[in-house]
């Protein structure tokens, strides 16, 4: 049997935006992968600053966002630990979930960034561990130059996606302000924004705009 090929996809979708869909979308296509794992981070501290959204709720937004897609799913291994999350600590929950759940079957892991977190990745906790069993797979994004950050031993493949600015910080800010995210964000992301008014979201928020 042929090794079953899975893409992580690390971030706190603080919400979930279109760039980080694409990104995936677009690696799951151009390496073949079976499937994408998208875990939004943990709570970085007991109650999140007003601009940020709980962990439940990242996670409920990104559930939401990739529901449609055959080849997505989400996992809670970073939401259920306690602490701040570690990718090396991701890598590690999610290996011995799939020897669990899929005794047997070889697994080839990817692991899927954008420019501006693989500009970092050398100072990740753990980083040898990281790329012993994993493939790296940097994504282009505007505003950011992708460049491999030279690690050894490392696989890292470099891949031009669709070019979308947007970023969390900008429907964070946009969300407050009363600007509107259609377009930016699935509609469903919309709908909880308003619904839990995440972000500083007025009771007559429209996210749609009008
Ligand atoms: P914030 O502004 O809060 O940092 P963000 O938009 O950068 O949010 P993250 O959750 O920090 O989103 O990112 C998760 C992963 O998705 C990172 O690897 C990041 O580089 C990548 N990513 C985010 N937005 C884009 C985009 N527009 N295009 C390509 N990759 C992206
Ligand atoms: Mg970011």
């Amino acid at each position: 049997m042929t090794p079953l090929r899975i893409g992580i996809m690390g971030g706190s979708f603080d919400p979930i935006h279109l760039g980080h869909l694409v990104a995936a979308s677009e690696v799951a296509h151009r390496f073949d992968l079976d499937e994408v794992i998208f875990s939004p981070t943990g709570e970085a501290y007991h109650k999140p600053a007003d601009d940020r959204a709980p962990a439940e709720a990242r996670y409920l937004m990104t559930v939401v966002a990739t529901a449609a897609d055959p080849r997505f799913r989400v996992t809670r291994v970073d939401i259920d630990r306690s602490g701040p999350t570690y990718t090396v600590d991701t890598l590690r929950d999610l290996r011995a979930e799939a020897e669990r759940e899929r005794s047997g079957r070889q697994i080839e892991w990817f692991f899927i960034t954008g420019a501006d977190a693989l500009a970092e990745i050398l100072q990740w906790r753990d980083a040898a561990e990281i790329f012993e069993h994993t493939h790296l797979i940097g994504v282009t994004r505007p505003g950011h130059e992708l460049a491999d950050p030279g690690l050894p031993h490392a696989q890292v493949s470099l891949l031009e996606v669709p070019a979308l600015s947007i970023s969390s910080t900008d429907v964070r800010a946009r969300v407050r302000s009363g600007a509107p995210i259609r377009y930016l964000v699935p509609s469903g992301v919309a709908h909880l924004i308003a619904k839990h008014r995440l972000y500083g979201a007025r009771s007559e928020y429209e996210p749609h705009g009008v």
